[in-house]
């Protein structure tokens, strides 16, 4: 089979990578002139290395330390001998895995009644796979976010997540080889998430830039097996990560086309699908009731520890009981 991926973000490089060598024939066909240019923190939680490898000199550093703070101020702190996750060189990370693949720089697609055009010209495939992220989604469904690169001197092994009484999103700052990522997304205008962000940068801003983040959860519609990563809602709503969990979409669709099995079927039964739903339920709700207080209640009662399993997507039925009592399921 010939399969033509759009997108070479890390759900389409990383479908083109689980399929290489396979009997499924794949070409990543990415509209810029490079990978991993979107703005992001970089930031991949642990358990991605189980999928795909981490070639050692894509880390730039291990994450051992978690910091939460609600409204500016500390309110837990989590420090492991374990690593949490990483800081990964995201172009760089991308790049090592599209060395590996057919992977077509300078490519945009579109289709055009289902048929697939490369720069205007048509191209042969026999399925097509949207890994277009964020790109392809509407406003409603997804929130700005601005992120600033600065030199300050930042530990390499901790991470910060913000939230805040008024507004439904989150900060952060993250370790970066230049110093720090300093960034906010949230559910509001564009000018609010600038004055939070000015209530936590530090250091003298290199680079400022911004993308919208998916927060809407998994778009039971897309589940039809054209949609991969960010494009089928792969973020986890909460906290705004959407490396690793487009990456798991992607093993997930890799394994079903090998095994020919229902993608969407496959989709549904896995853990991920689950977390990715509590967090978008968590989002839902606070929209719904147009206060924070929920997940405020949580992040001040609750063990700190358990709220950094939440934040990671790595929950079960019992920690969501603990944490939210039994409403949220
Ligand atoms: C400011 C910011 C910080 C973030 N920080 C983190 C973080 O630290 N950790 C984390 O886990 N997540 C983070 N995220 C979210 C994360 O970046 C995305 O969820 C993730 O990159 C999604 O991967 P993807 O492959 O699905 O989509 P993308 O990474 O968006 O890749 C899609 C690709 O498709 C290409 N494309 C789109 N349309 C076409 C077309 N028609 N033809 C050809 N190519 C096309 C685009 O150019 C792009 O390269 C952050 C997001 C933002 C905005």
């Amino acid at each position: 089979m010939k399969l033509a991926v759009v997108g070479g973000g890390p759900a389409g490089i990383s479908l083109g990578w689980f399929l290489k060598g396979t009997k499924i024939e794949s070409t990543v066909y990415e509209g810029l002139d490079d990978v991993g240019k979107k703005p992001c923190a970089w930031g991949v939680l642990r358990g991605i290395e189980n999928y795909v490898d981490i070639p050692k000199e894509t880390i730039y550093s291990k994450i051992r330390g978690f910091r939460i703070f609600l409204d500016n101020k500390l309110i837990s702190e989590v420090r492991d001998e374990e690593t949490l996750g990483y800081i990964v060189d995201k172009p760089l990370f991308l790049r090592k895995l599209g060395e590996k693949i057919d992977l077509r720089l300078n490519s945009k697609v579109v289709l055009d009644h289902g048929k697939l055009l490369v720069n205007g010209k048509p191209e042969e495939a026999d399925k097509v796979i949207l890994a277009t992220g964020h790109y392809s989604l509407s406003k409603d469904v997804t929130i700005p976010a601005l992120q600033y690169i600065t030199d300050l001197n930042y530990d390499p092994e901790m991470v910060d997540m913000y939230f805040y009484s008024d507004l439904l999103g989150y900060g952060w700052i993250f370790p970066d080889p230049k110093g720090a990522k300093i960034g906010v997304g949230g559910y509001a205008s564009v000018e609010f998430i600038r004055e939070k962000m000015k209530t936590i940068t530090s250091g003298r801003i290199l680079t400022q830039h911004g993308a919208r983040v998916a927060d809407y959860g998994v778009f039971e519609d897309r589940l039809n097996g054209s949609y991969i990563g960010e494009a089928l809602g792969t973020v986890y709503a909460v906290t705004g990560e959407g490396i690793r969990p487009s990456i798991v979409s992607s093993k997930i669709m890799a394994d079903a086309l090998l095994e020919d099995k229902d993608f969407g079927k496959e989709f549904r039964k896995s853990k991920l699908h689950w977390t990715l739903q509590v967090h978008a339920s968590v989002i839902k709700r606070a929209k719904e009731s147009n206060s924070v207080r929920g997940l405020e209640r949580v992040l001040l009662r609750a063990d700190p520890k358990l709220v950094v399993k939440f934040a990671m997507g790595d929950f079960g039925k019992l920690d969501l009981i603990k944490l939210f009592g039994s409403a949220i399921l």
